[in-house]
Order: structure tokens, then C-alpha cells, then sequence
């Protein structure tokens, strides 16, 4: 057993084609339809003009995740700049160090 493989979450070129191509077909879907027709971003709970609404992963694939309904979120382009390849877990870590900022 290879020492690196404890953890899943590695760049795999393989993984990112195949959960880009789900993610496409999410796309169509009369579940994404519905997402998008409620409009409210995961992330800042705004509406989305319509043309603004993006796909999010909110375990990005690139990092492991997958093109599943529970990974996929709408969300809004400033929201999406944002967050970029971050997972969940270090946004939170980067609000935390912004609140210190602050109070310092
Ligand atoms: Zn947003």
C-alpha cells in the first residue's frame, strides 16, 4: 500500500472529465430547472438574475468532488469568483481570519 493513498481528494485528470461531463448533463435536468427557477444563491442567499445563475460544486471537482445533486449548488457569479477551488472547510478558515483581522 502506497503511503499517498490515504486520501481521495488528489488531482485527477480522469475525475475531473468525467464529473465536468455530469455536471453538463445535470445541466439539462428538470432538477437543475427547478433550482434555477428559484434562483437563490447557496452561498449569499440573494436572488440571481437569471443570466447570472452559475453551477457551483460546493466540494469543487478538482478536489475530489462529484457532480451529484448534493454537491451541485446555484450560485452567483460574485459568489463563484469568490470562492474558486476552496473547499467549505477553508472558507470558513478565511472568514475566521478576517474577523481577526478586524479586531485587531
Ligand atoms: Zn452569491
Amino acid at each position: 500500500m502506497n503511503d499517498d493513498d490515504w486520501i481521495e481528494i488528489k488531482k485527477d485528470e480522469r475525475h475531473v472529465k468525467i464529473e465536468r461531463k455530469k455536471a453538463k448533463e445535470l445541466r439539462k435536468s428538470n432538477w437543475w430547472k427547478k433550482q434555477v427557477s428559484n434562483g437563490i444563491c447557496y452561498y449569499c442567499n440573494k436572488k440571481i438574475p437569471h443570466k447570472k445563475i452559475t453551477m457551483d460544486h460546493i466540494l469543487p471537482i478538482i478536489r475530489g468532488g462529484k457532480s451529484s445533486k448534493s454537491n451541485c449548488v446555484v450560485c452567483c457569479k460574485d459568489c463563484n469568483n469568490k470562492k474558486k477551488y476552496l473547499t467549505p472547510a477553508e472558507i470558513i478558515l478565511k472568514d475566521l481570519e478576517k474577523d481577526q483581522n478586524k479586531s485587531s
